[in-house]
């Protein structure tokens, strides 16, 4: 199951942060600026992006400093790929970090260290960055809202494969996330079965 691994509390910030997110005005693709104020607001942390001039080793990592983090992106990577590696950090600052304390510690059980990395902890943050980027009751709104999204009718015209591969490229469009990794996460939330009704039915 999805988000399986994390715990009730975590979760439920989870979902407080893409409500903060979206009550200030947030919108699609996800404005990661906007993201990270509302993620500073929600855990009372100081919280800076860098991109990264000197890293190749790694596609991000998360700093703790004093009241906050600093999140590293890989300056040349793509720009879905620096939206991701802050999905995957954020879950990393709500998931493996305590944050409460002056300074950020990760929790004994949940860490993740860069040179041996917690498998386990790396996967559920790629699930919270996927669920940050695309969250399933959004997919489930615009599903069942299709006939009402602007432009449908001319991709449906040029449409070459069956329609549901249409509707799913529509939508990865205004998530700004790349095709395969999109049906990738809505699968991952989903299952297939429950994705296929969903779509055959919009
Ligand atoms: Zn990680």
């Amino acid at each position: 199951m999805f988000l399986q691994g994390v715990d009730t509390e975590t979760r439920q910030q989870i979902d407080n942060l893409l409500v903060l997110y979206y009550k200030r005005g947030g919108g699609l693709p996800v404005d990661i600026e906007l993201l990270i104020k509302s993620l500073s607001r929600l855990t009372d942390n100081y919280i800076e992006i860098i991109e990264d001039f000197w890293s190749t080793r790694k596609k991000g990592y998360t700093s703790p400093v004093r009241w906050g983090f600093r999140i590293y992106v890989g300056y040349s990577d793509s720009l879905f790929q620096k939206r991701f590696t802050i999905g995957h950090e954020i879950g990393h600052i709500l998931h493996t970090y305590d944050y409460t304390e002056e300074m950020p510690t990760q929790r004994p059980w949940r860490r993740s260290p860069m040179i041996f990395p917690n498998r386990e902890e790396e996967c559920i943050c790629d699930e919270i960055a996927g669920y940050i980027l695309c969250p399933q009751e959004l997919v489930i709104k615009f599903l069942e809202d299709f006939q009402n999204i602007p432009c449908q009718l001319e991709l449906f015209r040029k449409r070459q494969g069956p329609p549901f591969h249409a509707k799913l490229k529509l939508l990865s469009e205004i998530f700004g996330i790349p095709l395969p990794k999109f049906c990738w996460y809505i699968k991952r939330q989903f299952g297939e079965e429950k994705l296929l009704s969903l779509i055959n039915s919009a």
